[in-house]
C-alpha cells in the first residue's frame, strides 16, 4: 500500500484543494481520509481518532465556557451602560448599543450552557460516544496497523 501523506490543505497526491480545510479547526473521526479528486488516501491531523489520542482540552474544561459567560458579561455591562445612557437620545448610537448588549448576552447564555453541559457531564457523554465509534473504527485490523505506522500510540489489543 501506498505510503499516507499528511495534508497542508491539499491533496498530497493531486494537488486539489481540501473544501473548507480550516488548519485550526478540531473535530473527531478518522484521521486517515480519501480524497475526492483522485481517491488516494491521506492523513489529516486535525481530526482526532480518540481510541488513540486524547480529546481537545477545551472539550474537557469548564473554564472554556465560564471565560464565554465572563466576556459576555463585561460587554454587557459596558454596552448595557452605554445604552441607558443614551437611552433619551433614541439615535443611531442607541439602537447600536442595544444590540451589542442583545448580543453580549447571546454570548452570556453559549458560555453559561456550555459551562452546565460540562458539569453535568453531557460533554463527557458526547466525548464516551465518540470514543466508542473510533473504538469500533479501530477493531479493523488494517485501519489499526495503518495508524501505528502513520506513529499512533495503537493498543497492542487492536494490532
Ligand atoms: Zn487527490
Amino acid at each position: 500500500m501506498a505510503q499516507i501523506k499528511p495534508t497542508n490543505g491539499n491533496c498530497p497526491d493531486c494537488g486539489k484543494p481540501i473544501s473548507g480545510y480550516n488548519a485550526s479547526s478540531r473535530d473527531y473521526g478518522s484521521p486517515i481520509k480519501t480524497c475526492k479528486c483522485c481517491g488516494q488516501q491521506y492523513l489529516d491531523r486535525r481530526y482526532i481518532e480518540l481510541a488513540v489520542e486524547p480529546p481537545d482540552p477545551s472539550d474537557l474544561s469548564a473554564a472554556t465556557g465560564l471565560k464565554m459567560a465572563l466576556i459576555g458579561l463585561g460587554m454587557f455591562a459596558v454596552s448595557g451602560g452605554f445604552t441607558l445612557f443614551t437611552i433619551h437620545f433614541r439615535g443611531y448610537y442607541y439602537r447600536k448599543m442595544a444590540f451589542v448588549a442583545i448580543a453580549s448576552i447571546v454570548v452570556m447564555l453559549f458560555g453559561i450552557i456550555d459551562s452546565i453541559r460540562t458539569k453535568t457531564g453531557a460533554k463527557q457523554k458526547s466525548l464516551d460516544k465518540k470514543r466508542e465509534a473510533s473504538e469500533q473504527r479501530l477493531m479493523d485490523r488494517a485501519y489499526a496497523q495503518q495508524l501505528a505506522d502513520l506513529g499512533y500510540n495503537v493498543p497492542d489489543k487492536y494490532l
